[in-house]
């Protein structure tokens, strides 16, 4: 039996793919918001439901430039329990990141720990939907309007999440995608940032572009932040087949749950009241004094059987070289999580036979 990766990307039929990259021979238009460009901005505004979609070259750079276009320095409260990249592009704007506490029961921002975080020099708050749980969205606009904070969501983790029957893009003032390859929906690499502001969608525009503006002004000091024709061709494609790929991930996830769901010491995710979820990852918690092993353990048991898993994650920013010492950190439940929790294989190439082996795996390395 060969190897299973926890992660694989959504990859259209190769002729789809020919045939929509077919006339880019024509135009020889290859970057700097081409025709495909356009169109998958289009096709995201109405995927997304954000009234704007700024299409950028990553995930990252749709955090830094979010962060850039609403003029952000000071603080941001943030938490610890996400992908470096969202504290990387905190710091990198010149702005500083104060980490707040996660909740036990959905890794996302504790919305009752935000408050006493706020200080006159707070500007924003950027959330992290974490594994397609979507934060305590309502608790968080609440205390956003309360001190006028901005909310920038980092959604890398929520591509077609819906809540209460709505893409979760239309909460909060800008929210961030990564199309990078492992994500539910790519673009090879790609981000985009969703808004209902024109403003901001366009200083994106700008910021993407070195900071030129239509007329050919320079009127900001932005990077190259361009999405290409192939990657947008890429999603275009990807985009035809994202419904079926996350109904396939549902399906795979609801028979882990079943598998999995009388195994002592092993919690599995719930999907949130009101939420469609998009299974991105299947995270376990694995509680070692019921199990009988630790996470660790664990990992290496499915990695003797050719099966990868991933420690996401872990450490938590806080804890990483660049990043101890340099901020004061109050949170424990984002630590302990952090030492307990593994993502399992979740990808539309998994079969159910690779579910029905990895459960069994786990189900027999059970100690008592
Ligand atoms: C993937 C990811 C990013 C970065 O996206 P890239 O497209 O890889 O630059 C940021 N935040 C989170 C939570 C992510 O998972």
């Amino acid at each position: 039996m060969g190897d299973v990766f926890v992660a694989r990307p959504l990859m259209p039929p190769i002729d789809e793919y020919f045939e929509e990259v077919k006339s880019i021979w024509e135009t020889k238009w290859l970057t700097n918001v081409g025709h495909k460009h356009n169109e998958l901005e289009k096709k995201l505004c109405d995927f997304l439901g954000g009234a704007y979609v700024g299409l950028v070259v990553n995930g990252h750079a749709a955090l830094e430039l979010a962060i850039q276009a609403y003029g952000i320095e000071g603080e941001i409260i943030t938490t610890p329990f996400t992908f470096v990249s969202t504290a990387n592009a905190i710091c990198r704007v010149g702005a500083k990141p104060v980490f707040c506490d996660i909740c036990e029961n959905n890794y996302t921002i504790d919305p009752d720990k935000i408050e006493k975080l706020v200080t006159t020099k707070t500007k924003a708050i950027l959330p992290v939907h974490v594994y397609g749980n979507i934060c305590y969205v309502d608790e968080i606009k609440r205390i956003a309007d309360k001190y006028g904070l901005k909310v920038i969501y980092d959604a890398a983790h929520a591509f077609g999440v819906r809540y209460r029957g709505k893409p979760v893009s239309c909460v909060g003032d800008s929210s961030c995608y990564s199309f990078h390859a492992t994500k539910v929906f790519n673009t090879i690499e790609g981000g985009a940032v969703c808004t209902n502001n024109y403003e901001i969608y366009k200083k994106i525009c700008v910021l993407r572009d070195f900071g030129i503006n239509g007329e050919g002004d320079t009127i900001a000091i932005g990077g190259n932040a361009k999405m290409n024709e192939f990657s947008a061709a890429m999603g275009i494609c990807n985009l035809r087949h994202i419904s079926d790929a996350i109904l396939y991930r549902k399906a795979m996830a609801e028979l882990y749950d079943s598998l999995l769901e009388d195994i002592p010491g092993i919690r599995t995710n719930t999907v949130q009241e009101n939420v469609e979820s998009n299974y991105s990852y299947y995270p376990i918690i694995i509680n070692p004094n019921e199990y009988g092993h630790s996470r660790d353990d664990l990992f290496i048991e499915l990695q003797k059987h050719d099966i990868w898993t991933r420690k996401y994650f872990y450490p938590i920013i806080t804890e990483m070289p660049a990043y101890k010492g340099k901020y004061e950190c109050d949170t424990p439940i984002a630590k302990s999580i952090s030492e307990k929790i593994m993502t399992l294989p979740m990808h539309d190439s998994l079969s159910k036979e690779d579910v029905g082996r990895i459960c069994e795996i786990i189900r027999s390395y059970y100690r008592y």
